[in-house]
C-alpha cells in the first residue's frame, strides 16, 4: 500500500519554506491524479515552470526542497498549496529514498544541481557531490524503491564544452571544460548505463542554455537584464561582465520543460538535444536588452570585469534539435530578441516596484 504523506511532516516544511500558516496541502486534489511527478530542483527556474505544466496536464507534483538557512521560495510561493514539498538533499539517499517511497512516481525529473559553471571553479568537490554523485544516488533509490517510473536526467550542452562541430547534436563527443561540465558527463553516463544495464527507462535531455525572468542573477542573461533595469531606474551606474565575446544559444525556459516532459513520453527512452539552433554572444545580449530598454548608448554603461574570468571558457555553443523537432513534435519559438526583452521588461516591471521616483 502506498504510504500516506503524513500532514504535519508536509506542512511544517511549507511553514518553514514559505511562512504559511493553513492547513496542511489546502487545495490538494481530493481525487488520486492520474499520473504523479517527482521534481528535485522545484525551487530553480526550470523546476518551477516544469511543476506548473505538469499540474496544468493533472499530475500529482511533488517536489524535494534542501533544507537552507533562509528558504529561497519565490519561484513556487504562487505553487503553495498545489504541490507538494518534501525534505531531501541530493547529498543524502536515504532522504531521496524516501521521498520516491512516498511519492510513488510514474515520472521523475532530476533537475537539482549546483548550477553555476563560475562557481563548479571553486567549488569542485561540491559541484561533483551535488551535480554528479546525486544523480547517481538519485539513480540508485529508483532502482531499489521505483523501478517501473520514467527518469528524466538535466544534461547539459555544458558536457560539448569545446565542441568540435558548428551545431552540436546528441552523436557529438564531450570534451567539458569545468568542473559543472565533467559533473554533468558523469551524470549522463551513469543515466546511460543504469538503462543499459538494469532496463530502467531513462532519458537525458541534452539542453542547450535556457533563461527566464525567474533565472538565477549570477548568471550573465540575468544579470544583464537586471543591470539594465537598474540603470534605467537610476539605481545603478554601470554593469560588471567577463567575457563579451562567448557565443551561447539561448531559449525560453518554459519552452525547454514542456521538451522535458514530451522526452518521457515515448515507449523506448532515448536522449535528446534540446535548442534553438541560434547563437549570439554576450555583447549582442547586453546590446538587445539596452535596446528593450530604451537606452542607445550602450556601451557607456559595460565594465569589463577579469574577476568574472574563467580559468577555461567555452567560445562557442549551438545546438542542433533536429532529433526532438521530428521525433517529439518539439521546437524553441520563442526567438532571440523576445526573449530578451521578455526578461528585461519584467526586470524593469519588478525594479520599477522599488524604485525612488
Ligand atoms: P537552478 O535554477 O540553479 O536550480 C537548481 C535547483 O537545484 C534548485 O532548486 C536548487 O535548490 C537545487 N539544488 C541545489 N543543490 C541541491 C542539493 N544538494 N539537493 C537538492 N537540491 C539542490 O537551475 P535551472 O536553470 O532550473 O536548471 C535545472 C537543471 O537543468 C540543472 O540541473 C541545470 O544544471 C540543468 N541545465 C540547465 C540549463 C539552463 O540553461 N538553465 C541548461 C542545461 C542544463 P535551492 O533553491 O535550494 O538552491
Amino acid at each position: 500500500m502506498r504510504p500516506q504523506l503524513g500532514p504535519s511532516k508536509a506542512g511544517s516544511l511549507e511553514d518553514k519554506l514559505l511562512g504559511f500558516r493553513g492547513p496542511a496541502l489546502p487545495g490538494m486534489p481530493s481525487a488520486p491524479a492520474e499520473k504523479r511527478a517527482l521534481i528535485t530542483g522545484i525551487t530553480g527556474q526550470d523546476g518551477s515552470f516544469l511543476a506548473e505544466q505538469l499540474l496544468a496536464k493533472g499530475y500529482e507534483v511533488y517536489g524535494i526542497v534542501r533544507r537552507l538557512s533562509t528558504p529561497n521560495p519565490q519561484n513556487i510561493r504562487h505553487l503553495l498549496g498545489t504541490v507538494h514539498l518534501l525534505d531531501g538533499d541530493l547529498h543524502d539517499q536515504a532522504s531521496l529514498e524516501t521521498a520516491i517511497r512516498f511519492s510513488e512516481p510514474d515520472e521523475i525529473y532530476n533537475l537539482a544541481a549546483q548550477s553555476f559553471v563560475g562557481v563548479s571553479f571553486n567549488q569542485p568537490v561540491v559541484t561533483g557531490e551535488v551535480t554528479g554523485l546525486g544523480a547517481l544516488r538519485l539513480l540508485e533509490a529508483m532502482r531499489s524503491r521505483a523501478d517501473k517510473a520514467r527518469l528524466y536526467q538535466a544534461s547539459s550542452s555544458e558536457m560539448f564544452g569545446q565542441g568540435v562541430a558548428e551545431r552540436l547534436n546528441e552523436g557529438n563527443g564531450f570534451h567539458p571544460r569545468s568542473p559543472y561540465g565533467v559533473a554533468k558527463v558523469f551524470a549522463y553516463w551513469a543515466c546511460v548505463n543504469y538503462r543499459e544495464s538494469y532496463g530502467l527507462y531513462i532519458a537525458n535531455g541534452i539542453l542547450f542554455n535556457h533563461e527566464s525572468e525567474r533565472r538565477g542573477l549570477e548568471f550573465v542573461t540575468r544579470k544583464i537584464s537586471d543591470g539594465v533595469a537598474r540603470i534605467r531606474h537610476g539605481l545603478a551606474s554601470d554593469l560588471h561582465l567577463g567575457s563579451l565575446t562567448s557565443q551561447r544559444d539561448w531559449g525560453y525556459a518554459p519552452e525547454y520543460t514542456d521538451l522535458m516532459w514530451r522526452i518521457l513520453q515515448p515507449t523506448v527512452a532515448e536522449d535528446y538535444v534540446g535548442a534553438t539552433g541560434e547563437t549570439h554572444s554576450v555583447e549582442e545580449f547586453a546590446r538587445e536588452a539596452f535596446r528593450a530598454a530604451g537606452i542607445d548608448d550602450w556601451s557607456r554603461y559595460i565594465v569589463t570585469d577579469r574577476r568574472f574570468a574563467r580559468p577555461a571558457d567555452v567560445d562557442h555553443l549551438c545546438g542542433d534539435a533536429t532529433k526532438a523537432k521530428e521525433r517529439l513534435g518539439w521546437e524553441a519559438k520563442v526567438r532571440f530578441p523576445e526573449l530578451v526583452h521578455r526578461m528585461v521588461q519584467a526586470d524593469l516591471a519588478r525594479h520599477a516596484r522599488t524604485a525612488p521616483s
